[in-house]
């Protein structure tokens, strides 16, 4: 009898990003080979450094967007800036990442015949119009606003998942992720939650965007990445999509109370005008997610600002 493990060769594009780097950590924590792929773009080689000395572990700088030739079993496609300053920078390039990446990765995965995972987003439901959103929701996006080049290059990525699925009989699994945070969000993408507890560990003012009664449901990493696997590793017929975040949903100025009452800050609260395009509500229905994975979040929005207060506080007194 074998009774040893053969490891997975597991691709990740975008490694060395925020989710990315837990993921990688996740994945040779439990006994796989790890090939992070990543242009560092938004990511940094600090979210990975730990990981250097590993022997199951591979760095490799490249762009999504050119062709890539490697040998994996599963490839994890979360490569794309995430945040609104990052992916609004070059709107070209977002697309292009979203699109081009795609294609790529899905011919790899046709060609070495390996499963492969998309990280698609909430912002697939754009503004919606039903509330909470589930996966049968068929979104309201503005095709060609300041955030078009993120929902749409997401959707388009959708698109070409489902026709390889049903054209060349691929492995997929998509999952549509909601507002996740945690430790190695980069301190200056402007993501609410970096922003806020920034802003209140330097005792500046809290930018709250609009009157902050927008909603948003924030996700502790950890709980995602758990998502992600048991997606991955679950029947073949689960393709997805599936909705992966957190349903407890809050308005932006109750995080804003939350993190001052946390740190403790001497910050005040000041009203800036709200972007273009900003979704009024977001709150994800993970019931599929529950019925087909046995998953749902365990970390409570408290529980993980404290370990992300942490992180940044240590982050700021470093540098
Ligand atoms: P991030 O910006 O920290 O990570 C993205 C990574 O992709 C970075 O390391 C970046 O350098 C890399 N990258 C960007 N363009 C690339 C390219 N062309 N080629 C190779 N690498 C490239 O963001 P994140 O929060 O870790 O997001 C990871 C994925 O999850 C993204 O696809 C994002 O759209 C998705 N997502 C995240 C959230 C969230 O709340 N964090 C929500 C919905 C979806
Ligand atoms: N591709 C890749 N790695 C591979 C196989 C394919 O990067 O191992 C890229 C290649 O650029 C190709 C794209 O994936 O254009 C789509 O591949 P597919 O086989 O679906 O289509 P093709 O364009 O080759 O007909
Ligand atoms: N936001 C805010 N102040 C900030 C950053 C963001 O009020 O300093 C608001 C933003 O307008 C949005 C919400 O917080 O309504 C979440 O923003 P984020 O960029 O984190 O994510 P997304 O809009 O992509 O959900």
């Amino acid at each position: 009898m074998n009774t040893i493990k053969t490891r997975k060769r597991i691709l990740i594009t975008g490694g060395a990003g925020f989710l990315g780097s837990h993921l990688c950590e996740r994945l040779l924590n439990e006994g796989n080979d790890v090939l992070c792929v990543d242009n560092f773009f938004t990511g940094s080689k600090d979210n990975i450094l730990h990981l250097l000395d590993n022997p199951h572990f591979e760095l490799m700088r490249h762009d999504v967007t050119f062709p890539l030739y490697v040998e994996v079993d599963e490839i994890y496609n979360l490569a794309c800036p995430a945040s609104p300053i990052h992916y609004q920078f070059d709107p070209v390039q977002t697309t292009k990442t979203s699109v081009h990446g795609a294609i790529n990765m899905l011919g790899l995965a046709k060609r070495v015949k390996a499963k492969i995972f998309q990280a698609s987003t909430s912002e697939v439901y754009g503004d919606p119009l039903v509330h909470p959103q589930k996966e049968d929701y068929w979104g309201h996006v503005n095709p060609v606003g300041i955030r078009s080049c993120y929902d749409e290059g997401k959707r388009c990525a959708e698109t070409l998942f489902f026709d390889y699925y049903r054209q060349h009989q691929l492995k997929i699994k998509v999952a549509r992720i909601f507002n996740t945070y945690g430790p190695r969000m980069h301190p200056n993408d402007g993501r609410v939650v970096s922003n806020f507890i920034v802003q209140a560990l330097q005792n500046q003012p809290i930018t709250v965007y609009g009157q902050g009664q927008q909603t948003r449901s924030f996700c502790y990493a950890d709980d995602l990445i758990d998502g992600f696997i048991r997606l991955m590793n679950s029947a073949d017929e689960i393709t997805g999509p599936i909705n992966l975040g957190n349903p407890g949903e809050f308005t932006i100025l109750e995080l804003a109370e939350k993190v001052i009452a946390l740190t403790g800050s001497a910050s005040q609260i000041v009203f800036k005008p709200l972007p273009s395009d900003d979704p009024l509500q977001r709150q994800p229905d993970i019931g599929l997610a529950t019925e087909k994975l046995g998953w749902k979040p365990s970390i409570s929005l408290q529980e993980g600002l404290v370990k992300t207060i942490q992180y940044f506080d240590n982050l700021l007194k470093r540098s």
